[in-house]
């Protein structure tokens, strides 16, 4: 298993996923491969914590250092061999036959690997060695856990055909696209797929070919440049807003109908399952049997999840790819997710909807892998930087800014926007990307340092001839 595979220069990881088609035999091998993988990783857990224990219990007696059962290491290596060892005892069937060769060796390794991560993950989030929210001890996986396994070496394969795919042990499977874009790098050899994971998520099952892909960071020759930098805010009312430095609105996108249709659907199946006998009866408190028709609500219900579950994740990933491809700089809010999911989040709460739902982080993380591939680049604005309450007719600021006001204007008297007024998200567009081409300019002069008060001093620069007599709002980055 390749453990540390270096990326040569030039080359980048990119992934690939495909929706399976499989038989009814495709799905029990399947099945029992996903299993194979959540026992091998339930049994290590199991045997860790045993360990534990025991060596916890053994120090109570005074048993010294020397003479302790020995630690079963966290390491991969480690885990997997202990695993190897005890396969023959614990995965056989009742009247003793093995079940354990009937799944490729590679499904136990890679729980071990999982599990070994997970272990790691949590010791250093214990000891503060680890950035992010704590990460707690491993649990059990269930059998409503992911089903998730992968391949890393055996014949894996995409067929010629565009339409078939060729894993380990499962042998060659329809995919539901096309699987042309990889197939071709393949055979011009600017492609070589490292790992295959297959997943059950959102009703099917999935592929995920990790490949190395040869490829120059740049934006593909068909799409045209918008502009050279573009501020983008995540709107209130419209999924993404982008503007130049200049005040030009470059891209506004509003949520597709066929989202907010398929939302307002689900909606009115979740009324209609509300007033069906479900498996809670409010007025005495108890739990009862739901109806059959509470459960063919539920159904249909779960199948509208999936559907409105696709169309953001294909509105997202589009956004995403064509901000990166359009423009060369790109400037964004922080995207704090815990901070607007949470307390202090109220500012989109129940607003924006669309983009929050999908995820802003899932945003965040795409604009900046896609940035990477198409050779642009993203430029977060400082966390308190008030890219809404900013005048981007004068540069004042704004004490407060209420959700509602759908149009900003200026109280600054002088100021242009003071009569007129902008839309608020346009407005917060150009600030960012005031603030990105700022930031940029003040990379390339000093090399980035001090980045924050050149930005601050080239906005102070970037105010028109109007502003006079407005109070300098710049301090307020700070
Ligand atoms: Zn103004």
């Amino acid at each position: 298993m390749a453990e540390r595979f270096e990326v040569p220069d030039g080359w980048v990881l990119q992934a690939y996923q495909y929706a399976l088609d499989p038989t009814a035999a495709h799905i029990a091998v399947l099945e029992s491969h996903a299993g194979g993988a959540r026992f091998a990783y339930n049994t290590m857990l199991r045997a860790v914590k045993a360990n534990l224990s025991q060596r916890e219990a053994e120090k109570s007696y005074g048993i010294t250092d020397a003479d302790l059962t020995p630690t079963l290491a966290w390491t991969f290596q480690s885990l997997r061999n202990d695993f190897n060892r005890r396969k023959h005892q614990v995965a056989v069937r009742e009247d003793g036959t093995p079940w354990w060769p009937e799944n490729s060796k590679e499904v136990y390794a890679n729980a071990c690997k999982n599990l070994a991560a997970a272990l790691k993950n949590w010791d250093e989030s214990r000891k503060g060695k680890r950035k992010g929210p704590r990460v707690g001890f491993p649990s059990f996986k269930s059998k409503r856990s992911a089903r998730a396994f992968a391949f890393t070496t055996g014949t894996i394969r995409v067929e010629p055909g565009r339409h078939h795919v060729t894993l380990p042990r499962l042998g060659t499977l329809r995919v539901h696209e096309s699987t042309r874009k990889l197939a071709r790098r393949l055979e011009h050899g600017t492609a070589r797929i490292l790992k295959a994971t297959v997943r059950f998520e959102r009703g099917s099952w999935l592929v995920s070919f990790t490949c190395v892909v040869e490829r120059a960071a740049s934006r593909p020759a068909h799409v045209k440049r918008l502009a050279p930098v573009a501020g983008v805010d995540l709107g209130v009312k419209d999924l993404i807003v982008a503007a130049t430095p200049d005040g030009e609105e470059v891209l506004r996108c509003k949520a597709p109908r066929e989202l907010k249709q398929a939302s307002r659907t689900l909606r009115a199946l979740q009324r209609k399952a509300a007033r069906q006998q479900g498996p809670w009866d409010a007025e005495t408190e108890t739990r009862r049997e739901p109806s059959n028709a509470w459960q063919r609500t539920q159904a249909v219900i779960a199948k509208q999840h999936i559907r409105v579950g696709n169309l953001r994740r294909d509105r997202l990933h589009k956004l995403t790819t064509s901000l990166a491809q359009s423009f060369d700089v790109i400037g964004t809010e922080t995207l704090a997710v815990k901070n607007m999911m949470t307390a202090g989040g109220a500012r989109k709460k129940g607003l924006n909807r669309s983009l929050a739902d999908a995820g802003l982080g899932e945003f965040s993380r795409q604009l900046d892998y896609k940035t990477t591939r198409y050779g642009s680049v993203r430029v977060q604005a400082d966390r308190w930087y008030p890219s809404s309450k900013t005048c981007s007719g004068c540069g004042s600021v704004k004490a407060k800014l209420s959700l509602s006001d759908r149009l900003y204007v200026c109280d600054n008297e002088h100021c242009g926007l003071n009569i007129t007024g902008i839309d608020r998200d346009l407005n917060a567009a150009i600030n960012l990307a005031r603030y990105a081409r700022a930031e940029q300019s003040a990379c390339f002069d000093n090399g980035g340092a001090d980045r924050k008060t050149t930005a601050a001093a080239a906005l102070v620069a970037m105010k028109p001839e109007s502003s006079n007599g407005s109070a300098s709002p710049q301090g307020e980055a700070a």
